[in-house]
């Protein structure tokens, strides 16, 4: 029977509408059907979003440092449904972005859940569709706490559209999510709690990092509760009160859990065909995303590799253009840079001095922390514009892992104002190899803060 199309993709987020836009540009007959909005977790309920409401928040900080330069501000108001509002409205205008995106490339969309009907074929909607081959690229959905009450916690679902801003908030979890959120809701001028498992946040981190991220949200106002859990949460009386394991109390307006992400894997015909599942139930594949149904492959969240955009968008790539392209190179996972939209800001690629220490023979550390120029002009301890919060002088830290037996950079680490953006560059050259000499032989930018990172003369001692 003749195949309807050449390439189906399940699931239209980041890494399927890449693999088929790529693979309709490469002549593929390409189509794809996806239940909600197009564009899937980072444009609906993730990356843009909650850079949106990261933006929204820093504004206190810069109404704070504004008065440092003169200017006599008053704190503005915040009005938290205009923010959700035009964050709605550029939702909207990305769903359909990504609608024209795939259209002008000749893909065909179908609105609703995509199921495996066979090895080749794909129920959506009533209609069942022929084709060579499928790619699943459903994504994950947030994990839920497995405690009594857990109905009451909010997840990353449901932050996005909170009709009124609470006036305070619990948030459990010690990842990305939990202190990108911290940081907004911090700074948006409610009172933030985080209680976390570990002893300290962002675990994978540099060690530096999550000490230094930790001290300055503590410092900002953020209160942490460390080495904690939530065993149950009621609502009594209208107060929605979580008991922890020291059976501590937390009360807040709202508790929000972001405790990881699952692959979505259920419910899409996987095991009618016998697609293999691992750990987590993740989609286990090949280097080139094969399935071990030799004509279905998986890319992104639901194989459960490195959950990130970008990570999902270059899986998606390498499945296209390995199926209609030329061979194109495998898919590498190693000085992959990301950051965390915490505040102050994380930006990282490369290996932690923990994993560098394990890995090479011989490793020098660079590590400075500092003061930018922007922040010097406020008081030294703490600021504040409405006499309600404190704003403190945002401060950096930049670090350099060089591997000690070739002197590459192996390992780039930044907290602090435009971290994600330094580091953004700054992992071209360590992705091209360059060495702790190649960084120390360019100039600077003067005055910035990337320049600290060519200015790093003076390995750090061991154990310093
Ligand atoms: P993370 O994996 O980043 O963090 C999960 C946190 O929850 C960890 O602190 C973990 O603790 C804790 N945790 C896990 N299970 C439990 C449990 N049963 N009880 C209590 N705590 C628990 O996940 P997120 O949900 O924050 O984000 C999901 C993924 O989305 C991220 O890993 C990232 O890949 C992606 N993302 C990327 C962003 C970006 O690029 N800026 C932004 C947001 C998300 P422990 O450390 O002890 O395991």
């Amino acid at each position: 029977m003749t195949s309807q199309y050449d390439f189906f993709v399940i699931g239209a987020g980041s890494g399927g509408v890449r693999a088929a836009r790529v693979a309709a540009s490469l002549g593929a007959r390409v189509g794809i059907c996806e239940e909600k909005d197009l564009g899937g977790t980072c444009v609906n309920a993730g990356c843009i979003p909650k850079k949106l409401f990261v933006y929204a928040s820093r504004f206190r900080h810069e109404f704070s440092r504004a008065a440092d330069f003169g200017w006599k501000p008053t704190l503005p108001e915040f009005d938290w449904t205009t923010l959700v509002a035009n964050k709605n409205r550029e939702i909207a205008r990305l769903n359909g972005v990504y609608e024209k995106l795939l259209r002008d490339a000749g893909v065909d969309i179908f609105v609703g859940r995509g199921e495996i009907a066979s090895e080749h074929s794909v129920r959506v909607a009533g209609q069942q569709m022929q084709c060579d081959t499928i790619l699943v690229a459903t994504g994950g959905r947030p994990s839920r706490p497995a405690v009594p009450g857990a109905e009451l916690v909010l997840s990353s679902d449901d932050i996005f559209h909170l009709s009124s801003l609470p006036k305070s908030i619990a948030i459990y979890g010690g990842g990305y999510i939990s202190c990108e959120f911290a940081g907004v809701f911090h700074n948006l001028g409610i009172r933030t709690q985080l209680v976390h498992r570990g002893e300290r946040l962002l675990r994978g981190f540099d060690d530096d990092v999550r000490s230094f991220v930790g001290d300055r949200m503590a410092k900002a106002g953020v209160e942490l509760h460390l080495g904690r859990t939530l065993s149950r949460i009621e609502n009594a009386a209208g107060v929605k009160r979580a008991t922890l394991d020291d059976e501590s109390a937390i009360e807040a307006d709202a508790h929000f859990a972001a405790i990881g992400r699952v692959p979505n894997s259920a419910g899409i015909g996987l095991e009618r065909v016998g697609v293999e599942l691992g750990p987590r139930d993740a989609i286990v594949v090949n280097e080139r995303f094969q399935t071990s149904v030799p004509s279905i492959y998986a890319v992104g969240d639901v194989i459960d590799r490195v959950a990130l955009t970008p990570v999902a968008l270059a899986e998606g790539t390498v499945v296209a253009r390995s199926l209609f392209g030329d061979q194109s190179p495998l898919m590498r996972y190693d000085y992959i840079p990301t950051a965390v939209f915490s505040q102050p800001e994380v930006g990282t690629v490369g290996l932690t001095e923990h994993d560098a220490r394990a890995k090479l023979p011989s490793v020098r550390i660079f590590r400075s922390s500092f003061t930018p120029l922007k922040e010097t002009l406020a008081p030294r301890d703490t600021d504040s514009v409405d006499g309600t919060l404190s704003v403190h002088r945002s401060e950096v830290l930049v670090k350099l892992v060089v591997d000690g037996g070739t002197d590459r950079v192996v390992g780039c680490h930044m907290v602090g104002s435009g971290a994600a953006e330094i580091v953004q560059g700054l992992a071209v050259a360590i992705q091209a190899g360059a060495t702790k000499a190649v960084f120390d032989a360019t100039l600077g930018i003067h005055p910035t803060t990337a320049e600290e990172f060519v200015s790093l003369r003076t390995p750090i001692a061991d154990n310093a």
